[in-house]
């Protein structure tokens, strides 16, 4: 076996050196779909890399490997090992243990043996689908009244060819352990009993599946009927339940969301479930009161200005706001604002009458102006 310079074992998987075990899995995961050989026939630097990634894996997914790894580098492999049945008396020294050279086996070449061909685990890990968050935007009617909404989104979904398990065929025996799930290997005086890495300690091993690489999931645009109920707002999360990402492995999917981001309106203010609406009214519907019609979601509707109204003054239509969403059957009020409109004076008759109406005029507005700003 030709000596290589070995690459670090974190740098091999692209993680830092305080990397969670997830990341490392995720980092692992990835690159072992990149170089499996059965997805790079022929390709002996894709094998190599496989390997290198396993062994890697193999280390830093084990804290106890890990931690020894992370103190002594590769030599720390030499340490791992455990001494063959020694006879009384035998002496054991580390310090004088060559691993190099024709005799020894080093690590690598060890766990190098294992990750031929496609196979995988019988009981692979399974991790849920990851919730999926998509932006909706939504006119304000469509918000008022609920809608269906056509959207295409993209997603990670149970791969059909293996049933999302990652693998096909049934169980065999690993032949690398035998099914035991452990491989010892005697180098020099010294023999090593680690996990078998083919199988993953199982014993049992199963082929990969090639469509979805293993992972049991695929990505795939899907288009879904979003049904937005009445009364929404800017904001609001609009569940569809089961259609997250898939889980790998078979793992349950998570759920997918919809944030409405609505439209406003140039008529209706919302706030809340609230309406805010402004309706100008002349200066005679405001001094001697009248019925008028106004604008709501549901038509028209009449509202009885009472006289004397002057401008700005707020009117409630209870019940005639936005649907809630949290509490089904109720609604939200509209305010009306009414905004007098005072006639611009062309007309003489308008004057006089005005002229008049100033003659009249019961009270001044102004009476307690400065009394109250005590200037
Ligand atoms: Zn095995
Ligand atoms: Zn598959």
């Amino acid at each position: 076996m030709p000596t290589t310079t070995k690459q670090d074992y974190y740098e091999l998987l692209g993680v830092g050196r305080k990397a969670s075990q997830k990341e490392i899995r995720q980092a692992y995961r990835k690159l072992a779909r990149k170089y499996h050989p059965d997805l790079n026939p022929g390709d002996k630097s894709a094998e190599e890399k496989f390997k290198q990634v396993q062994e890697a894996y193999d280390v830093l997914s084990d804290a106890k490997k890990r931690q020894m790894y992370d103190q002594f580098g590769f030599d720390a492999e030499r340490r791992t090992a455990v001494p063959p049945e020694q006879e009384p008396g035998a002496h054991f020294d580390f310090g004088g243990f060559d691993f190099g050279g024709a005799t020894g086996t080093n690590f690598r070449d060890l766990f190098s043996q294992f990750f031929r061909g496609g196979a995988r685990a019988e009981v692979p890990e399974e991790e849920p689908g990851s919730d999926l968050e998509y932006g909706i935007e939504i006119d304000f009617w469509e918000a008022v009244r609920g809608t269906v909404k056509k959207v295409t989104i993209s997603r990670l979904e149970s791969c059909t060819t293996c049933g999302g398990s990652g693998a096909v065929g049934s169980p065999q025996t690993c032949e690398v352990c035998g099914g035991t799930g452990h491989v010892s290997q005697v180098s020099g005086r010294m023999r090593f009993n680690v996990a078998c890495t083919r199988c993953g300690g199982t014993g049992r091993i199963r082929a990969l599946c090639r469509v979805c690489g293993g992972e049991g999931r695929v990505r795939r645009a899907e288009t879904i009927d979003v049904r937005i109920p009445a009364g929404v707002q800017s904001g609001s999360r609009v569940r569809v339940p089961g259609h997250g990402n898939a889980g790998t492995h078979g793992a349950p999917p998570s759920d997918l969301y919809f944030i409405t981001n609505v439209k406003p309106h140039p008529f209706f203010e919302r706030r809340d479930d609230d309406l805010y609406s402004v309706v100008p009214i002349t200066v005679s519907e405001a001094a001697l009161g009248a019925k008028i019609e106004v604008p709501t979601l549901d038509g028209r509707s009449l509202l009885r200005v009472p006289p004397g109204t002057s401008s700005g003054q707020k009117l409630r239509l209870r019940e005639k706001g936005v649907p809630s969403v949290r509490q089904p059957g109720k609604r939200g009020d509209l305010y009306v604002e009414l905004q007098v409109v005072v006639p611009k004076p062309i007309d003489e008759r308008v004057r006089n009458l005005l002229r008049e109406l100033a003659r009249l005029e019961p009270e001044n507005p102004r009476r307690d102006l400065f009394a109250r700003a005590g200037a």
